[in-house]
């Protein structure tokens, strides 16, 4: 297969890859009148950094709901590891190890940045932590298994200094990292990033580029939204371009940052 063209999909992905962790197929969603998913065709490959860019109102965010069960697609398909999980709830496509974070993370109002943590993306929110909080006398070997785990995450990730505060009183990048942190403690295999580097300052992006590598190198696959071209540039390849709804092109990050049908999308965007 060395010399050959990649299996190129008529929308622009390249669907011949051999281990692919996340799969879609041909996903629809409108919101009325708006067609915000048209076809979306696209596999991720195990092991990667893969990119996903567009303009504004591509419809990138609207993909991660629809791939992690967030929002129900009115066609198409969905597998995670070979396993459809077209439909599921996102706790259940979840268990399937696919995590992802928000573009706006959540207001944890009333927490501390360690019980943030444990507020898991595995169970519904709330539920199966409440216990170490109201009645620690009751906690099991599980749970204390899950806060020394956070507490070894935040030291990991350099903010374990910030345990104690409280969750929204810390800066909005540090709670970027806060968020990289929770999501890699349901030990994801692909990880699913909104827009990571939104609002985070230089030193703290810095941070964010560093952690990610460090996790892809220890294994754990990232698909990453991004409107920043220099941040996903420096750390995606391959990046796919999305334009309105459907896949307008992928490749290494050179060639899709010099392909004049991305400059245009880029530009008819208003981006
Ligand atoms: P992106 O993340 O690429 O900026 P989005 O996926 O957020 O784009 O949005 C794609 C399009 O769908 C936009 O036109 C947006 O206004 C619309 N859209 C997204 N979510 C909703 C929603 N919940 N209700 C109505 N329209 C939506
Ligand atoms: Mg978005």
């Amino acid at each position: 297969m060395s010399d050959a063209e990649p299996a190129v999909d008529p929308r622009g992905a390249d669907l011949s890859k051999d281990d692919t962790v996340l799969r879609v197929e041909d996903l629809q969603k409108s919101f009325g009148a708006l067609v915000a998913t048209d076809h979306a065709t696209f596999e991720v490959e195990c092991g990667t950094i893969t990119g996903l860019i567009g303009p504004n109102g591509a419809g990138k965010s609207t993909i991660f709901n629809l791939v992690s069960g967030f929002y129900e697609p009115e066609g198409g398909r969905v597998e995670v590891n070979g396993t459809d999980v077209t439909g599921m709830e996102p706790y259940e496509v979840a268990e399937h190890g696919l995590i992802r974070t928000f573009q706006t993370p959540r207001k944890l109002e009333g927490m501390t940045v360690r019980e943030a943590m444990l507020v898991g993306p595995r169970k519904q929110p709330g539920e199966s932590f409440v216990k170490l909080f109201t009645s620690p006398g009751e906690v099991g070997e599980s749970e204390s298994r899950n806060l020394a785990e956070a507490e070894r995450i935040l030291e990991e990730f350099e903010i374990d200094h910030l345990a104690t505060q409280p969750a929204t009183q810390i800066s909005g990048g540090q709670m970027k990292l806060v968020e990289l942190a929770r999501a890699m403690l349901a030990e994801p295999e692909i990880l699913l990033l909104d827009e990571p580097a939104a609002g985070v300052n230089p030193t703290l992006q810095n941070q964010l580029v560093e952690q990610i590598r460090r996790l892809n190198e220890q294994g754990t696959t990232f698909l990453l939204i991004e409107h920043d071209m220099d941040f996903v540039m420096q750390l995606a390849d391959p990046v796919i371009v999305l334009d309105q709804g459907s896949v307008l092109m992928e490749g290494p990050p050179q060639r899709v940052q010099s392909d004049t049908r991305v400059i245009d999308a880029y530009l008819g965007g208003g981006a």
